[in-house]
């Protein structure tokens, strides 16, 4: 069974390592777990449905909570904590387009604002219903979930768009295709999610962003449907694909989405580098990503979350051995770890493989074999779990990010780190925080930064620390000119931030758009605008 105030299936845990629980106390203090709300107690609180009664809407109480909230820290904080401000009225698990279309026609006859939702994992509170005097319905769509066509000649797939990652490659794999977009949440987010919040997953490098992927689909809106052809190419005016992506679920509900689908690589391998320091390693990273290498995957971490990497990763003993080789050959404290991952036909993974070792090599980067990235690739979704075993012992867990050209890249890094510190002194509390560059591209890259600190006996004290953090360092990124989010989307807590990079008139067309797929204004909104 699924976690309803945390991450996961509650069968699954993720353990701290002891030394990792004694690194963390020295970092931000003693912590002290916090007194969780009761499921029976939050279910008790939930109020009358408000919806009209309709075979495809259940009205159960705890089905409603469970689709109350995604998985931002204040989502965490308010299913801990039994605070939510409002609940869905109802939920309904459409299984058809047509089923799709009769809901709407409801929301529309009873003015019912609709949120679609698909896996709930947003990290910007997307799906969280806002109070008000309009009954509130969401569509959970992980019931349009299967493969309707794969068509090899062309390498397109059609899907229905509730379908989940782990759900979405079996059918895939089982005919020797790959999607290959490994999103962190790549257990429970789907397709469709990944559409509307312009997703990028892990492996983004070598097989794209989902707005690379994305090749077309149907859109089911108040106003009308929407088909967008899987054309290759078209100079055919405005590509109305780049309205869908990003879009939140303001214009509608994308029912089917055709992605572009790969043949199952014939390998695929990751490699660990370590650097001296993080600017050597940024050197070595800019200049493969500039030689066009095909990698799918690159990571560099800066020294302190090397060192966390490093003691968050059990295995002791080897830990130390690899330690102590690293500092024979020179690298102390500081050193920063690249993780580069290699996809693809084999001689092509040798050759781009033999072309970066040479290129991180020339930088003073070690290289120390496969394991580490083995083991990474092995438990890569068995991370988040962490989260919830962290949370328990009383330490709050959040990421950030954005995306910048490389020249400003330092400056960027710095001063977010800096804003999440300077958020939390004036609470006189310590917070660790440390980053990674992922995502790479030519031009730039992606900055993903993580913090960790305690939480305080009063979930409002809580919000507090948060919201400062969370406030300071988004004023850094619009003040370097970063992007507000390079993969994890608007939602409500990234809104203020919009306008600094649409403009007025961007922000206006926005508005337009969704005003002409849903005059009445029923779908998802508060959220993106
Ligand atoms: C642990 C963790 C790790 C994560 N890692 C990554 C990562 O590596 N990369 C990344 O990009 N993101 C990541 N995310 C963020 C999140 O997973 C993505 O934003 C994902 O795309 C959301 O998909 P979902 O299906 O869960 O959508 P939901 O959270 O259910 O909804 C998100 C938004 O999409 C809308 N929506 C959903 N389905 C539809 C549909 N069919 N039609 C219209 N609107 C729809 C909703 O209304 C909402 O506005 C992570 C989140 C978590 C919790």
């Amino acid at each position: 069974m699924k976690r309803w105030n945390g991450w996961g299936e509650t069968a699954v845990t993720n353990e701290l390592p002891e030394n990792a629980g004694v690194f963390l106390e020295e970092a931000i203090g003693v912590t002290r777990p916090p007194k969780d709300a009761e499921l029976a107690d939050v279910v008790a609180s939930v109020l009358e449905s408000r919806l009209p009664e309709h075979p495809l809407i259940n009205t159960d109480a705890e089905t409603r909570l469970r689709h109350t909230r995604g998985q931002s820290f204040p989502d965490w904080l308010a299913l801990r904590s039994g605070n939510m401000a409002a609940f869905p009225d109802g939920v309904a698990f459409p299984q058809t387009d047509a089923q799709v279309k009769t809901l709407l026609d409801l929301a529309i006859a009873h003015d019912v604002k609709l949120i679609p939702y698909g896996g709930g994992t947003s990290v910007v509170g997307h799906i969280n219903p806002e109070p008000g005097d309009r009954p509130i319905l969401t569509m959970n769509l992980q019931r349009l979930n299967r493969m309707h066509r794969l068509d090899t000649a062309s390498r397109l797939a059609t899907f229905g768009a509730g379908v989940a990652g782990p759900n979405l490659e079996a059918q895939l794999r089982a005919k020797g295709y790959t999607l290959g977009h490994y999103p962190q949440s790549f257990e429970y987010s789907t397709l469709g999610g990944w559409i509307v919040t312009r997703s990028s997953g892990q492996q983004s490098r070598g097989y794209g962003r989902i707005e690379d992927m994305f090749a077309g689909g149907k859109l089911v809106a108040p106003a009308g449907e929407l088909q967008m052809p899987p054309l290759p190419a078209s100079a055919a005016g405005p590509d109305i694909r780049q309205m869908v992506l990003g879009s939140e679920g303001r214009l509608g509900i994308v029912t089917e989405a055709t992605v572009r689908v790969s043949q199952l690589p014939e390998k695929e391998v990751f490699h660990t580098v370590f650097f001296p320091d993080f600017e050597a390693g940024k050197t070595a990273v800019r200049q493969i990503v500039q030689a066009d290498l095909p990698l799918s995957m690159l990571r560099l971490s800066t020294g302190v979350e090397t060192e966390t990497t490093l003691k968050l990763a059990g295995h002791e003993v080897l830990i130390n051995t690899l330690e102590r080789l690293l500092r024979m050959r020179g690298l102390e404290e500081g050193k920063a770890m690249l993780l580069m991952g290699f996809t693809g036909k084999r001689e092509i993974v040798n050759a781009a493989r033999k072309e970066a070792l040479d290129i991180t090599g020339q930088n003073s980067g070690i290289h120390i074999g496969q394991q580490f990235g083995n083991q990474w690739q092995k438990s890569r979704f068995k991370s988040p779990y962490l989260r919830n075993t962290l949370w328990e012992r009383g330490v709050g867990i959040d990421t950030l990010e954005t995306a910048v050209p490389w020249r400003s890249v330092d400056q960027t890094l710095q001063d977010i780190e800096t804003a999440i510190h300077s958020g939390l002194a004036n609470f006189n509390e310590k917070v660790h925080v440390f980053t990674h560059l992922s995502h790479m591209y030519a031009t730039g890259c992606s900055i993903y930064t993580t913090y960790a600190f305690r939480l305080a006996a009063d979930p409002d004290e809580t919000l507090a620390r948060w919201s400062a953090m969370k406030t300071a360092a988004s004023k850094a990124i619009v003040a370097n000119g970063g992007t507000i989010s390079h993969q994890h989307g608007v939602g409500k807590d990234h809104k203020p931030y919009l306008p600094a990079e649409k403009g007025d008139l961007g922000m206006a067309a926005i508005a337009m758009l969704a005003q002409q797929f849903d005059p009445n204004g029923l779908m998802n909104p508060g959220t993106l605008f």
